[in-house]
């Protein structure tokens, strides 16, 4: 194999987080406006495309590989997509193959997603409600994900549960949120929620819930117990001794993974990112159209690799949103 891919602190890049699209059938008040331009298409790196960049980067190490979006199953075809990556699985040279979804599609692929190698996937979903459900997606059915759900337990899918935690939104949840989960063996994770893109009318900082804060509420239910499991990334785990499920929280603000990153991210255009917290990106789709052979590409992505920052700037203290990204989270995937 090539050399793998170390950054500039020594770091070894293992994880590729790729957008397959920047569309989405929902428009979460946190992550888009309600009236989003998107991309041209012919801006997209097509599926074969997707395809080779994705194998540069196995070559140079990559061992596990997250499709998200903008709603990576809205895009027309990925089954073929995650069917060719399904080799790498085959080989041995991935992992895993994953991706995070908002389950709206999913009782049409579940089984395809499971016949390509995924054995775990994130579902994204914020409350139970179904009023608020679409109060915070603006546009989607609450139904249509829990039948997404049943249909990814039923394949034989590993389930995550993702919930943005939300002040006086999903506050009052977090015990059905969790009951919900610990009734059908899924773990369930909490995202502080970031300050990403321009998104109007929203107060982010006001939809800040300190997820410090829902641990001591999860602490007057349950017994919690810290576990060493590290990913590489902003989450930290719990266990409920009750229940016996392992409880994430993602808090990209209060604390502080950069050291141990071993991720970066590459959105639909073939734009690479070192760091979910940076503006800095690296163009791969030129590289990639550039030529047949993956020379000119994996040179790309090593300099830009070479780049890499060590932290991020994100900072919600003193009531500002100090390291606020322009960009919107549907962009880089999240
Ligand atoms: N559409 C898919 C979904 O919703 O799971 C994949 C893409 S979405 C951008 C990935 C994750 O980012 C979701 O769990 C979503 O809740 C989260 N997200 C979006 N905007 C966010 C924000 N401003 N702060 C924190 N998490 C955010
Ligand atoms: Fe779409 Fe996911 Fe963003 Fe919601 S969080 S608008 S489902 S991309």
């Amino acid at each position: 194999m090539n050399d793998p891919l170390i950054d500039p602190f020594a770091r070894a890049i293992t994880y590729l987080r790729l957008s397959v699209t920047d569309r989405c059938d929902f428009r979460c008040v946190y992550c888009m406006s309600e009236n989003m331009t998107f991309l041209p298409k012919r801006d997209l790196l097509t599926l074969e495309e997707l395809d080779r960049l994705c194998t540069s980067f196995i070559g140079l190490g990559v061992r596990k590989l997250r499709i998200t979006g903008g709603e990576p199953l809205v895009r027309r075809d990925i089954m073929s997509f995650f069917q060719g990556m399904s080799r790498h699985l085959q080989s041995g040279a991935l992992e895993e193959l994953t991706l995070t979804t908002n389950g709206s599609q999913l009782h049409r692929f579940a089984g395809d997603l499971y016949d390509a190698g995924v054995r775990r996937i994130n579902i994204s979903i914020d409350t139970l409600d179904e009023a608020k459900f679409a109060e915070i997606t603006r546009w989607g059915k609450l139904v249509n994900v829990l039948r997404g759900i049943d249909a990814a337990l039923e394949a034989g899918l590993k389930v995550k549960l993702n919930a943005v935690a939300l002040k006086d939104f999903n506050e009052s949840e977090l015990f059905d949120l969790t009951e919900f989960c610990a009734a059908r063996d899924m773990d369930l994770t909490f995202i502080e929620v970031m300050p990403m893109g321009d998104l109007g009318e929203e107060d982010r900082v006001g939809q800040y819930w300190a997820l410090s804060d829902l641990q001591a509420k999860l602490a007057t239910r349950y017994t919690l117990t810290d576990l060493p499991d590290r990913t590489g990334g902003p989450a930290r785990y719990l266990r409920l001794e009750e229940t016996g499920q392992r409880v994430g929280l993602i808090t990209p603000l209060t604390h502080n993974f950069c050291e141990s990153c071993n991720r970066v991210r590459v959105t639909c255009t073939g734009e690479i990112y070192t760091c979910l917290g940076q503006e800095g990106s690296a163009d791969l789709r030129e590289p990639l159209r550039a030529s047949e052979g993956n020379d000119v590409l994996e040179n790309a992505i090593r300099a830009a690799i070479g780049n890499k920052p060590k932290g991020h700037d994100f900072d919600y203290s003193r009531g500002n949103e100090g390291g606020k990204m322009s960009r919107h989270m549907s962009h880089t995937g999240g």
